[in-house]
C-alpha cells in the first residue's frame, strides 16, 4: 500500500515503475511480433530513447538485446544500481570491456545461428564492423524502423507526461514574453527560457532554443545568437523541454512594439494555415493531406515558395520522431499519435513567422495540448 503524504497527485517512482514494467513487457512483446514478421529471432536496440521505451532505463549508455525468451540490458558499472532499479524485467549485464563486444558475446551465447535485427540508422560503422567480424553464424539484419511504429502511438501515461512538458513550455513562454526587453541579446532571451524551464520542473530544454529576431526570423532554425533584439522587430521563439524523458515543442512569433502591416498580414496567413490543418487533424487522415491543406492556404495567399519545411512531426521521447507530417510522408494518423502543426512563412531580407502547436489525435478529432494564445503577442514594455 502506498500512502501519499499530500492530497496533490505527485509523480511516484513506485507507481511509475509498476506501470512501466507492465507496459514495457507489452512493448517488448509487440517488438517480438515485428521481429517474427521480419523473419528475425532477436534484436539489438541501441537507440537510447528506444532502450528507455522498452526497458525504462534512463541512463546515457545502454543497449537492449531482445531474444525470443528474455531481454538483456547491457550497460556499464556507472549505471549498475540505476539499471537494476529501473529495469527489473531485464537481465542486467555490466560490460567491462566495451558495450558492443559484450553484446556480441551475449548474442553468440544466446542466439548463435539466428537472424538478429539492428537499427540501421543508429548503429555506427565501427560497431557494425565489430559485430560482423567473425559472425559465429549470426546474421545481423539492418532494419530502419524497428521500434518507431509502436512508439508513435502514445498511451495515456505518456500523453500525461507530454501534456505536463507542454504545460511547462506554455508557462515559460508567457513568462519570457513578460521579461523580454529591447536591448537584450537573443542569447539572453534563450538563457531566460532555459532557466525558467528548469525552475518549473523541466529536466532541460530538448533542443538548442531558437530565438530569431528581425531579419534572422527568416531562418527557420535560427538558434539564439549575440544579436540584440531591437524595437519594431519580430522575434520567433521555438523551444521545448524534457519532462520525465518526454519532450514538448512550441513556437510563437511575437512583435517588439507595434507590428508592421506586413507582420500582421503574414501572421494572419500562418494562423489560418494552422487552423485549416487543426480542423482536419484526426484519425485516418493521411499525414501528406494534412501537410497539403496548410500549404494550400499559404500558397493561395501568394507565399507558396516561402514555406520550405514540412508541416510537423511526432513528439515523444524524441522531439522529432514518427509520424512525419510532410508531402512525402506515407503515414496515416492514428489515435494516440502526438504531433506538431507548425506552418511558417520565411522571407529572406524581411523576416519570418511560425506558429507551432502540439496536439494528440483522439478519434476523429484531436486535443490541443498548447494553451499559449495564437493572436500576435505585442510586447509594449
Ligand atoms: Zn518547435
Ligand atoms: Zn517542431
Amino acid at each position: 500500500m502506498v500512502r501519499l503524504t499530500s492530497s496533490k497527485r505527485r509523480p511516484c517512482t513506485y507507481l511509475c515503475n509498476k506501470h512501466m514494467i507492465e507496459t514495457a513487457l507489452l512493448r517488448i512483446d509487440a517488438l517480438r511480433q515485428q521481429l517474427s514478421n521480419e523473419g528475425c529471432q532477436a534484436a539489438l536496440i541501441s537507440k537510447l530513447e528506444h532502450v528507455r521505451y522498452l526497458s525504462g532505463f534512463s541512463g546515457s549508455s545502454g543497449a537492449l538485446l531482445v531474444f525470443e525468451d528474455g531481454q538483456h540490458l547491457v550497460t556499464d558499472f556507472r549505471y549498475e544500481e540505476q539499471a537494476a532499479g529501473e529495469s527489473p524485467h531485464c537481465e542486467l549485464v555490466i560490460a567491462k570491456d566495451g558495450m558492443i563486444p559484450r553484446v556480441k558475446e551475449l548474442a553468440t551465447e544466446r542466439a548463435s545461428g539466428s537472424r538478429i535485427a539492428f537499427q540501421s540508422a543508429i548503429l555506427s560503422y565501427k560497431d557494425f564492423a565489430t559485430l560482423t567480424a567473425d559472425t559465429n553464424g549470426i546474421e545481423w539484419v539492418p532494419i530502419s524502423g524497428l521500434v518507431d511504429p509502436q512508439a508513435a502511438i502514445k498511451d495515456q501515461h505518456e500523453i500525461e507526461l507530454i501534456a505536463k512538458a507542454q504545460e511547462i513550455t506554455d508557462a515559460v513562454l508567457l513568462e519570457v514574453v513578460d521579461r523580454i526587453r529591447v536591448g537584450m541579446t537573443e542569447r539572453e532571451v534563450g538563457a531566460e527560457i532555459d532557466y525558467q524551464a528548469r525552475l518549473r520542473g523541466a529536466e532541460s530544454t530538448c533542443f538548442g532554443t531558437i530565438v530569431a529576431s528581425g531579419k534572422r526570423a527568416a531562418l527557420p532554425h535560427g538558434v539564439a545568437t549575440e544579436k540584440i533584439v531591437e524595437s519594431g522587430e519580430m522575434v520567433t521563439i521555438d523551444f521545448g523541454v524534457f519532462y520525465e524523458g518526454y519532450a514538448s515543442d512550441l513556437t510563437r512569433t511575437i512583435s517588439m512594439g507595434p507590428p508592421s502591416d506586413k507582420l500582421v498580414e503574414v501572421h494572419d496567413i500562418v494562423g489560418r494555415a494552422q487552423d485549416a490543418a487543426l480542423e482536419m487533424a484526426g484519425e485516418s487522415v493521411a499525414a501528406s493531406d494534412l501537410d497539403e491543406c496548410a500549404r494550400e492556404v499559404i500558397h493561395d495567399a501568394g507565399y507558396g515558395d516561402a514555406f520550405g519545411h514540412s508541416l510537423g512531426h511526432g513528439v515523444g521521447l524524441n522531439v522529432h520522431e514518427d509520424p512525419r507530417i510532410s508531402a512525402k510522408s506515407e503515414q496515416i494518423l492514428k489515435n494516440g499519435m502526438v504531433i506538431t502543426i507548425e506552418p511558417g512563412i520565411y522571407l529572406p531580407g524581411w523576416g519570418g513567422v511560425r506558429t507551432e502547436d502540439l496536439i494528440v489525435i483522439t478519434g476523429k478529432t484531436h486535443r490541443n495540448l498548447t494553451t499559449t494564445p495564437k493572436e500576435l503577442m505585442i510586447v509594449d514594455h
